[in-house]
């Protein structure tokens, strides 16, 4: 196969081409937060506010209906794109975090009682945390962690030990760790949840913008993402449920557009998705997203991961030649498919906040802190770390620029610490 060559898409992406405040050229490496949309988007959106935007599914007028047919092909278009069994499996939502906090309210506050246990990873995201306590507060249920190991991954050993232990109503995990770059085995981990009775959740934020997404092989139960990390818009994400599941859910909010039937003293629920998008929902945002699905899918799942993957073996052989620079994250490349393009560092002596202002005045856009993980930090006994986040449109230029920024921030902040020997 042919090179994968960048260029070829970073034209389709005006804002790349931006410079700092400082005057230096943009490398964007924060793509982990969000990604960048390319020219596809920003059109598929403007074209319809511009030329047959109105709300959909209530006027039966001409625009209304064009709206209504776009944002239910959008629909199609996902669920295509997770290889959903039928477009009324995937619902929209607000992002990731409004896909999961639906999950707890409604399928948690149904099937979850006291002393019922949530399974959890130590390397979660907020968002896969919070609403399992915010469960625990409302049903006396348990939130357990499982830690990582030394390889900043979790042993098959481990996991099944908790599950014969603990035996979770829900296991709830993240695809890829937005801190570490781990990518877990979600299919092996669902197999393993499922024989001990669990139901599933994935939370794939980080795997949907960087990794094929199968959820019929993944077997999960729920899987969640959002827009704005796949090139589509902010203010829509994804909450994929087994039709069984959804179905047998209540609503968590109420409101216009998934009811069935409403009378002074109740109401019935309109059936899937609408039971689930309650309100007016993100219908350019849809539009959006559906047409950031299809350039991603154009530019190829796995040619992504793969030169995501180059980038950060590149970077991180360098960064590893450094004393003093420690990569909190598995070594990319030592175990296949097991990083992808997230490399977080620590700099002894250094904090993560000087590291990150440095790195923006050479302009390198990483993120510092602690990238709302901050248990796996405790677990980790860090306070921060800066994080370089690669995506397709990033050139090997941009990740020597990232290192020789931190070698330059290193000497500048840390000169002491250029002799210490690195603890790993
Ligand atoms: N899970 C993970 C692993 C994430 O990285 C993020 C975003 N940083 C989220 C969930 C939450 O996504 P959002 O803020 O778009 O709802």
């Amino acid at each position: 196969a042919a090179a994968f060559d960048p260029a070829v898409y970073r034209s389709d992406f005006p804002i790349l081409d931006r410079q700092a405040a400082s005057g230096a050229p943009l490398a964007f490496l924060d793509n982990a937060a969000s990604t960048q949309r390319p020219t596809q988007v920003i059109d598929a959106m403007s074209d319809c506010y511009r030329s047959y935007y109105a709300n959909v599914h209530r006027g039966i007028h001409t625009l209304s209906e064009e709206s209504t047919a776009a944002f239910e092909q959008a629909r199609v278009t996902v669920a295509q794109f997770l290889n959903a069994k039928r477009p009324r499996e995937v619902i929209f939502t607000a992002g990731a975090t409004a896909s999961i906090n639906t999950v707890a309210r409604s399928w948690g506050d149904a099937n979850v009682a006291a002393g019922d246990v949530v399974l959890v990873t130590i390397a979660e995201h907020h968002a896969n945390i919070v609403p399992w306590h915010q469960l625990a507060a409302r049903t006396g249920c348990r939130v357990e962690f499982l830690p990582i190991n030394d390889g900043f991954t979790i042993d098959d050993e481990v996991m099944v030990e908790a599950l014969d232990r603990l035996r979770p109503k829900l296991f709830a995990f993240t695809a890829a760790s937005n801190t570490l770059g781990t990518i877990f085995p979600v299919q092996r981990w669902t197999k393993l949840a499922h024989d001990h009775g669990a139901t599933v959740l994935v939370d794939a934020a980080q795997a949907a913008p960087h990794q094929v997404v199968d959820v019929q092989q993944w077997n999960a139960d729920f899987v969640a993402f959002s827009g704005h990390k796949v090139c589509g818009p902010t203010g829509i994400g994804v909450l994929y449920g087994k039709e069984a599941l959804l179905e047998a859910m209540p609503p968590f909010l109420g409101g216009g557009g998934m009811i069935h039937d409403v009378t002074t003293t109740g109401f019935t629920c309109a059936g899937l998705p609408e039971k689930f998008e309650a309100g007016t929902p993100p219908i350019v945002e849809a539009i959006g997203l559906a047409a950031a699905v299809k350039y991603i899918t154009e530019v190829g799942l796995d040619r992504i991961a793969a030169h995501e993957h180059a980038l950060s073996e590149h970077a991180e052989s360098r960064l590893r030649e450094i004393t003093g620079v420690q990569i909190v994250g598995p070594v990319a490349g030592a175990v296949p498919n097991q990083k992808n393009g997230i490399i977080s560092i620590h700099l002894p002596g250094v904090h993560a906040h000087d590291v990150s202002q440095q790195l923006d005045s050479a302009g390198v856009a990483v993120r510092a802190g602690h990238h709302c993980t901050m248990p796996l930090h405790h677990f980790l006994k860090l306070s921060a770390t800066a994080r370089a986040s690669f995506y397709f449109y990033n050139t090997i230029e941009e990740a020597d620029r990232f290192v020789d920024a931190v070698i330059e921030v290193q000497s500048k902040f840390a000169p002491s610490g250029r002799k210490r020997r690195p603890r790993t």
